[in-house]
């Protein structure tokens, strides 16, 4: 259990916590693989959210997931770039969080992802929580306490 004390002047960072889903580069489950790779090479983000209708939350893009589709056994092949969709590739098992002030459970994730979605409980996605961010919070944290 986090310390209450603690937890209390993490909290005081609380509103730079969510990146608001306005403010976060996506694509859509139905777009081309050609249009993907054009967003992913635009934004230079290494991983981005994937979302389906009505902005319910669906799975995560990298270069990787497309790149992966153009291997032949000696050249590239730009061929299924437009046959595939960003559907057909995205990875499905995320980790994701409903509670972005839930300092326990967002903590142990951020171990091992640089990023999570925040997701509602409708499916709805709503923004990402960064390592980024928290390394902030840590900064702060770390020149306020007093032992
Ligand atoms: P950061 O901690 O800011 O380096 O972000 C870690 C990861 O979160 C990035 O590599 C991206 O995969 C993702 N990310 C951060 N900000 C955005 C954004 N505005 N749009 C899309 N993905 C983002």
């Amino acid at each position: 259990m986090i310390d209450p004390e603690i937890n209390e002047i993490l909290m005081q960072n609380k509103e730079h916590f969510v990146i608001p889903a306005s403010r976060v580069a996506t694509v859509q489950a139905d777009n081309s693989l050609t249009h993907a790779f054009l967003v992913l090479t635009k934004v230079r983000y290494s991983k981005i959210p994937v979302l389906g209708a009505d902005d319910q939350f669906e799975g995560l893009l990298s270069m990787p997931m497309i790149t992966e589709t153009m291997l032949g056994l000696e050249k590239l092949s730009f061929d299924k770039l437009d046959t595939l969709c960003v559907g057909d590739v995205m990875q499905t098992d995320v980790a994701t969080i409903e509670n972005p002030y839930d300092t326990e459970d967002v903590l142990h994730l951020l171990v091992d992802n640089p990023f999570l979605p925040v997701v509602a409980d409708t499916g709805e996605f709503t923004g990402i929580v960064t390592r980024r961010e928290w390394m902030k919070t840590f900064n702060h944290l770390v020149h306020t306490v007093r032992g």
